[in-house]
């Protein structure tokens, strides 16, 4: 083993220049190296590239590099040649004549890497027989489950390398995969026993808050202002959100883009260039900027719509503070936004699990105690210590009884005829005189008006936390009706105390304020 640890960090020094191995990093070598099918989970920045690069270099024969991302295939051959390593890549971004003198030149027997699309492998066909393949590696390995957050078809007919390579090992990376998803990597890819390795997904200069998006413009806007010289990325669900939101930043004199994958390709590595430079603060953008951006100082995150699952989420706020410093996230969390996933994840793939993945992200986004914690139990990392760093460990909640104000909110749920969705229950409570409580005579009811003293706020924080305690619920099947569950019982009947909690972070007058 000493013998091997030599080699190992000679190789390292020699052919990358680095002095030690990172966390992991040695360890997956020492796997693939003995031949084991091996599932490596590092976040980005990890160092993952090194995990292939260097065994292949021990290899005898070639070492296949499964990548979707095209467009960077040719700075890593480039980087690679740079340091006197023959690599060679395969994508449809080049003419046949390309893929003829690489295809040649891969028969040569010199070349240690080649980099191939997935959609590109069958151009290495006809060589497969020929060629000695000692390792095959893929990367953004979480591309291939539909179960992760960048399913990409490409991906799916991966499974056979397995079976065209039997005793080639493979290295499946990636920097997310949840459980559900590792396994689902490691079962399409066909890997056999593989051995997994988790890098610590901790990053602790990341600081972790959610607001509600009450006038979340504002909200962003006066953040900016506080930090006029740090960049940061906005990510919006929608195209147009980030053309409006660029647009409304651009107004009060923040340098301000958009990015999503419908602009011009022109456009969008411009202002990816001009990010990268600092030429440009704030990229408002769709979840399709950042893979590859290599920004290392960008000081914050803002989220201005609740992503679809902890993994993107994880991912997008990773984009942050990769140089160690202390760097901002803020997650505005809105009952509109949850309804609209809510109904994307019912009519998309995958159903089923993609309503799960949102609710832990609603979970997460409601949760009470330190989010670090929640964050990192999601990965399967247990953490004991309260993380100190994020918004809950800076400000924990103060819970008082809420019995009453449960009582109001149920039995007017109950005098609605459970047909009314919760901005409706809201008014109700309030005693608001708009035309739609007019119209349907709802003034006239018993109850009506009773939670008057009540902003509307904190009314909808507090029905909120009735439908997390699981006392009423959102039926999304039914234009978003409130309905109460078997558990309303127990406080409108059976006298049972209810815990809330104020998470009032506005002024008063701003409690009127609607979403914006
Ligand atoms: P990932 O693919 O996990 O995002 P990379 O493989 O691109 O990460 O590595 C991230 C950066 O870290 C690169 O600049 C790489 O050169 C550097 N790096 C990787 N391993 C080491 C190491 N052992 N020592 C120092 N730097 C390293
Ligand atoms: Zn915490």
């Amino acid at each position: 083993a000493t013998m091997t640890t030599a080699i190992l960090h000679t190789t390292l020094k020699e052919n990358f220049g680095f002095e030690k191995f990172r966390p992991n990093q040695e360890d997956i070598i020492n796997c693939i190296l003995s031949g084991q099918d091996t599932l490596a989970i590092m976040p980005t920045g990890g160092g993952k590239s090194i995990c292939f690069q260097l065994p292949a270099l021990l290899f005898p024969g070639i070492t296949i590099v499964i990548s979707p991302l095209i467009a960077l295939m040719k700075d890593q051959v480039d980087s690679l040649k740079a340091n006197g390593i023959e690599a060679c890549f395969i994508n449809s971004s080049q003419t046949e004549g390309e893929r003829q003198f690489y295809i040649e030149s891969l028969k040569s027997n010199i070349i240690k890497l080649v980099y191939v699309a997935p959609e590109s492998l069958s151009f290495l066909d006809t060589l497969f027989n020929s060629l000695t393949v000692s390792l095959i590696a893929i990367d953004e390995a979480h591309c291939i489950s539909a179960w992760g957050h960048d399913f990409r078809p490409a991906y799916t007919n991966l499974g056979y390398l397995k079976n065209r390579f039997p005793s080639t090992p493979i290295l499946a990376l990636t920097a997310t995969a949840d459980k559900v998803t590792r396994k689902d990597i490691s079962a399409q890819l066909n890997l056999v026993n593989p051995q997994i390795f988790v890098a610590s997904f901790d990053r602790k200069n990341l600081s972790l808050e959610v607001r509600p998006a009450l006038d979340r413009v504002k909200q962003i806007i006066d953040f900016i202002k506080d930090k006029p010289n740090e960049s940061g990325i906005i990510y919006c669900l929608s195209r147009k959100t980030t053309e409006e939101l660029a647009e409304k930043l651009q107004k009060t004199g923040v340098n301000a883009k958009a990015y999503h994958a419908g602009l011009d390709g022109k456009i969008r590595s411009q202002t990816q260039d001009q990010f990268i430079n600092d030429d440009c603060q704030v990229v408002c953008a769709t979840i399709a900027f950042g893979m590859g951006i290599d920004k290392s100082n960008v000081r914050w995150v803002i989220h201005y719509n609740l992503p679809k699952n902890i993994e993107g989420y994880y991912q997008e706020i990773g984009r942050a503070g990769r140089d160690g410093l202390p760097s901002e996230t803020v997650l505005f969390e809105s009952y509109g936004d949850m309804i609209q996933l809510q109904k994307f994840a019912s009519q998309g793939l995958n159903a089923e699990v993609q309503l799960a993945k949102l609710e832990r992200m609603k979970q997460y986004a409601d949760a009470l105690s330190c989010r670090r914690k929640i964050l990192l139990s999601y990965f399967g990392e247990l953490v004991t210590e309260n993380c100190g760093n994020c918004d809950i460990c800076k400000n924990p909640p103060l819970f008082f009884d809420g019995t009453i104000i449960a009582q109001k909110a149920l039995s007017a749920i109950i005098r609605l005829k459970e047909s009314e969705p919760l901005p409706v229950i809201i008014d109700f409570l309030r005693g608001s005189k708009n035309a739609y409580i007019y119209e349907k005579e709802y003034q006239l009811l018993k109850t009506y008006a009773v939670g008057s003293d009540l902003s509307w706020f904190n009314w909808n924080q507090y029905l909120i936390q009735l439908i997390n305690l699981g006392y009423c619920e959102i039926a999304f099947d039914q234009q978003n009706k409130i309905r109460l569950t078997a558990f309303a019982k127990k406080v409108l009947f059976d006298g049972e105390k209810v815990q809330l909690t104020n998470v009032q972070k506005f002024s008063s007058e701003k409690q009127e304020a609607k979403e914006t």
